[in-house]
């Protein structure tokens, strides 16, 4: 069976050779791999920091492009962002961007003319949803029900993480209003769930179950939120806990199965 994990951030001191060997030790295919995040220095987010942040993702990319899908850390705070998309999709060939609402809401018209590059290019966007261990009070920020704003741009495809936990329900319910959008084809929906952790053991079987239930398989993405270098660690854990739950307890037939670890990130990252 071919794994395919849609989440996992780099650190920024990797090189790619260790990237494909941390890869092949915790047994993934594939890998989505954001780039180190460009932080603020003194409260300034700097376009160089994001330039070289951006170009390191694309030299690990450049090793594998079949095995690693480089993603740009976009923080929309930085001068000149939208151009910075620009350079690490068109001239580096990256495949999306990956966003964590720090003290700015989905909601904010700062952040349109993100979401209208990457609707133009044809890439995803993957959020981060859902409680947030880190950063400042950022949860206020990372609620599923905000981004029921990028209606207004359908031809953008975004996932959320950790199927927005603790607002599991509310995640679904935001995939519900997307598909309603499209006259209820999920193929044509615009959202995706990404389930990587962030519900614990107790909470999984239920969020997986309503969740692939409600959304279908082909829109529900395995994903692990580890480092490189965790990888190893999670990964096989990951793989092995969701696995007995789909198969065993949830009872999804193998196709199903097959879309949640790989079919449905590569519908995402297929341009429709
Ligand atoms: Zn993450």
């Amino acid at each position: 069976m071919r794994i395919w994990d849609c989440h996992c951030h780099a650190r920024g001191n990797e090189t790619a050779d260790q990237v494909l060997r941390w890869m092949d030790d915790a047994r993934i295919d594939r890998i989505n791999l954001f780039a180190r995040y460009p932080g603020p220095v003194d409260g300034q987010y700097r376009r160089d920091d994001a330039h070289e942040s951006i170009d390191h993702i694309a030299q690990i990319q450049a090793a594998d492009p079949d095995r690693i899908y480089g993603l740009i850390w976009a923080e929309p705070r930085t001068p000149g962002m939208v151009e910075e998309i620009e350079y690490g999709i068109v001239e580096k060939g990256l495949r999306g961007i990956k966003m964590i609402p720090r003290h700015w809401s989905p909601t904010d018209e700062m952040l349109f003319p993100i979401y209208e590059k990457m609707q133009a290019l044809r890439k995803p966007i993957q959020f981060h949803s859902g409680i947030l261990y880190g950063f400042e009070d950022s949860s206020r920020f990372c609620q599923p029900v905000l981004y029921e704003v990028l209606v207004n741009f359908p031809g953008l495809r975004f996932s959320l993480a950790h199927i927005g936990w603790p607002w599991v329900d509310e995640c679904i319910a935001v995939f519900g209003r997307f598909r309603a959008a499209v006259g209820y084809q999920t193929a044509n929906c615009q959202m995706w769930v990404d389930t990587c952790r962030g519900t614990p053991d107790a909470w999984r079987e239920e969020a997986l179950r309503k969740t692939i239930a409600f959304c279908g398989s082909e829109h529900v993405m395995f994903g692990v939120d580890a480092t490189p270098a965790t990888l190893v660690g999670n990964a096989p854990v990951h793989v092995a806990k969701d696995l007995a739950l789909l198969r065993d307890i949830i009872g999804l037939s193998e196709t199903q199965i097959d879309q949640f670890f790989w079919g449905a990130c590569e519908a995402f990252y297929s341009p429709q």
